[in-house]
């Protein structure tokens, strides 16, 4: 009997009706497959069912790693590391599907490095993953919505995401404390052309650093008083960061490249 870690957010998903609707969302018949924290294999063995062509797994846990050995001698691509090392553009051949019932200590900081390192080429076809519902409803928030920040612009830049279903503890053990939401992410054809996307992540730090305040300062302080960007993009500064659209902060860092770039 494996004893779960705390610090590596080992929450192993036992529910078999969510196991098979994970596997069941998308084809991945002879499709190359990324999993991430493949823990004790309890979805990679749903995985395999459907007849991948081949699958990756990141799991950082020695030992879980080596009973994953194995499992599976021939036909597992076994990667022992952390997956916030490792460079997921240049793991593979072609574009993979990829799933992960992620740990939730590093989820939102996996999907950020992710998007902050996408090349044009996407290196996948299609995200399923699993997150705290806090940080699920973070991610999906449009404007004027409470849960709407940093972590919802930097997600709905370039990709396209749909909330899978909800999940409660109860299909996980040992039980986490909140419940989760399962999210399918795939690219956008078309999204907004920004040079670096640290700038991206610059520009909503310094506006939801207060998220309460009007934008009349975080403007301010980017663009050093000079007004002529607020009149381009017709802002209004009595209005507070959660107001302001996904495109407005793309279309503020375009300007802040132009600016500064
Ligand atoms: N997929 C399994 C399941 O659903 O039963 C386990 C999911 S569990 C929530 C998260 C998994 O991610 C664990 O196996 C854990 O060891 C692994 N993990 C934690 N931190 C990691 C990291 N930085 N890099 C790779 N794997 C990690």
């Amino acid at each position: 009997m494996i004893k779960a870690k705390k610090s590596l957010g080992q929450n192993f998903l036992i529910d078999e009706k969510i196991l098979e609707k994970i596997v069941n969302f998308i084809d991945i018949k002879n499709k190359t497959i990324l999993e991430i924290g493949p823990g004790t294999g309890n979805l990679t063995n749903y995985i395999f069912k459907k007849k991948p062509k081949k699958i990756f797994v990141i799991e950082k846990d020695d030992l879980l790693a080596e009973k994953l050995r194995e499992k599976y001698p021939n036909n597992l691509q076994i990667i022992n590391d952390d997956v916030l090392k490792v460079n997921e553009n240049s793991l593979f051949d072609e574009k993979a599907i990829v799933f992960g019932n992620l740990p939730y200590n590093i989820s939102t900081e996996i999907l950020s490095r992710w998007i902050v390192n996408l090349k044009d080429n996407f290196w996948f076809e299609a995200l399923i993953l699993m997150f705290q519902k806090e940080v699920a409803d973070r991610i999906i928030a449009n404007y004027n919505n409470s849960n709407y920040g940093r972590l919802s612009i930097l997600a709905n830049w370039k990709l396209n995401i749909i909330k899978i279903s909800d999940i409660k503890p109860n299909s996980f053990r040992p039980k986490p404390k909140v419940d989760s939401s399962l999210l399918f992410f795939t690219p956008k054809e078309n999204f907004y052309k920004i040079k670096n996307p640290k700038n991206l992540e610059k520009i909503t730090k310094i506006f939801f650093n207060n998220r309460r305040k009007m934008i009349k300062k975080p403007y301010n302080q980017i663009f050093n008083g000079d007004l002529r960007v607020l009149e381009k993009l017709k802002l209004n500064l009595n209005l507070r960061p959660q107001n302001l659209t996904y495109e407005t902060y793309y279309k503020l860092t375009d300007e802040y490249e132009k600016l500064n770039c």
